[in-house]
């Protein structure tokens, strides 16, 4: 908090810090690319114009925080929230720490989660992978009891791990159930050709190596339980933290409506969670290249799936 507060301490700063972080080499227009431009302020607000072909710019316009209300403080307050707990924060904990109404806090937290979607959407993994089914909602967030119970939204959770076996990234994506169909669409969206695939033996997963992975069954329960177990130690400490963490901080959310972004952002922090220094910086850069959203947009947003 205190280097936070050193970096990051006063509007100036924050408006520093994105300036820097969307013109690394100075201004440059975002409809031609011209570097050259005059300035003048409007509202108490900056305003940059093209020589070339006189589009107006601001400092948030055309990224996340455009159309916004709030002071950048503010925004930096809650990207540091959001990326330096273990766990995530609701959306009143984040009304708290920003002073804002709840309405706003929301607002916030899904354009933030969102730009970490944006971020995560490419992820690929190879190597060794561990996958499980897994469901968020219900008694039991990121638990698997009651496969096929109505209010849940089903998910794949998957993590890559070194041949030793420690885990490296992870992907958790809705999935529109765990079929063939769906199974096989994922994994071209989040497997390298060259993936090892261990599952459990689900019927569906053998469905991986339409992505060109290769897939291990492994069939828990049946003999040989705890050598069969070590295959999926981390896929289950993983999903273990993943309920903790969303049980935790979340009484309820529209699991059906928001999944994507929810399990978005336990993955992106988990993706980065030996960078956390530079987290912050990386998260203003996303939110600098991620495409404003309205409140409407985002309330729209229903789970993608495969
Ligand atoms: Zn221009």
């Amino acid at each position: 908090m205190a280097e936070f507060i050193k970096r990051y301490g006063s509007e100036e700063a924050c408006e520093r810090a994105l300036f820097a972080s969307r013109w690394p080499q100075g201004w440059r227009c975002p409809k031609c690319d011209c570097e050259q431009s005059c300035t003048f302020y409007r509202d108490g607000r900056k305003y940059w114009k093209c020589y070339r072909c006189a589009h107006q710019t601001t400092l948030v316009s055309g990224t996340l925080f455009a159309a916004t209300k709030l002071a950048l403080s503010q925004w930096f307050l809650a990207l540091y929230v959001l990326t330096q707990t273990k766990n995530s924060v609701s959306n009143l904990e984040l009304m708290r720490h920003l002073g804002v109404c709840y309405r706003t806090a929301w607002r916030v937290k899904h354009k933030i989660m969102q730009a970490m979607a944006d971020r995560e959407s490419t992820r690929q993994l190879a190597g060794r992978v561990e996958v499980d089914d897994a469901y968020l909602g219900g008694e039991k967030p990121g638990g698997k009891a009651g496969r096929g119970s109505e209010n849940k939204v089903p998910f794949v959770a998957a993590v890559q791990t070194t041949p030793e076996g420690h885990p490296q990234l992870m992907r958790l994506d809705p999935v529109s159930g765990f079929t063939k169909e769906a199974i096989g669409a994922w994994s071209k969206i989040a497997l390298m050709e060259s993936t090892l695939v261990v599952s459990d033996g689900l019927n569906c997963f053998p469905a991986v190596t339409e992505s060109g992975a290769t897939h291990q069954p492994h069939r828990v329960g049946s003999g040989r339980q705890s050598v069969e177990h070590a295959e999926f130690r981390w896929i289950n400490i993983l999903l273990g933290n993943l309920k903790t963490s969303i049980s935790g901080t979340y009484h309820a959310f529209k699991f059906r409506k928001y999944a994507h972004r929810y399990l978005a952002e336990v993955q992106y922090r988990f993706n980065r969670r030996f960078r956390l220094k530079d987290m912050l910086a990386r998260l203003l850069r996303a939110a600098v290249l991620a495409r404003p959203r309205s409140e409407s947009t985002l309330r729209l947003a229903t789970v993608r799936t495969c």
